[in-house]
């Protein structure tokens, strides 16, 4: 009785070591298991933080579905790590590439107060987590331009050659 107990007890820790072995890979950024008819890199991302402006950071996420095919961004499930973190804070928007898709960046209220729109900052941060450097000054045609089209530039998509940077690098 006693034996067999602990045999049982042995027998779990064996299985749960084997899931936790089993799980561990899926943490990682890798396709999606469910789509393996794609080719898309799926960055997940973590808006948790992005406090009054999550539907802007869900939006600029969108601007990227729309416009890519080689990488998705999808919004991270709740208890698992995301590739990208997303933050609201005072100063200006700015983005933490820790290597490409990876890494965190923050919505500014120093430029939404000043006016500038709030889908056009978070896809241009979006934009610097998928490997595409500032292009300024630059004219609203460019999603990369930023701040330099002036505050009046609501355009929120990737130009061709912003778009066409990203597939390369994600293909
Ligand atoms: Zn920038």
């Amino acid at each position: 009785m006693f034996l067999g107990k602990l045999g049982r007890a042995v027998l779990g820790a064996l299985l749960l070591v084997t899931l936790a072995l089993a799980g561990a890979p899926a943490a990682t950024a890798a396709p999606a298991p469910e789509a393996p008819s794609t080719a898309a890199v799926v960055l997940t991302y973590d808006a948790s933080g992005a406090a009054e402006f999550t539907s802007a950071v869900h939006a600029g996420a969108q601007v990227w579905n729309a416009s890519v095919s080689n990488v998705e961004l999808r919004p991270v499930q709740s208890g698992q790590q995301a590739n990208i973190r997303v933050y609201a804070d005072n100063g200006w928007p700015r983005a933490y590439t820790s290597r490409l898709g990876n890494g965190y960046w923050y919505m500014g209220r120093q430029a939404v107060n000043e006016g500038y729109d709030t889908i056009r900052i978070a896809a241009h941060e979006f934009g610097h987590l998928l490997g595409l450097p500032d292009v300024k000054p630059g004219p609203c045609s460019s999603l990369m331009s930023g701040s330099s089209a002036g505050v009046s530039c609501t355009n929120r998509y990737p130009n061709a050659q912003e778009r066409a940077a990203v597939e390369r690098r994600f293909g």
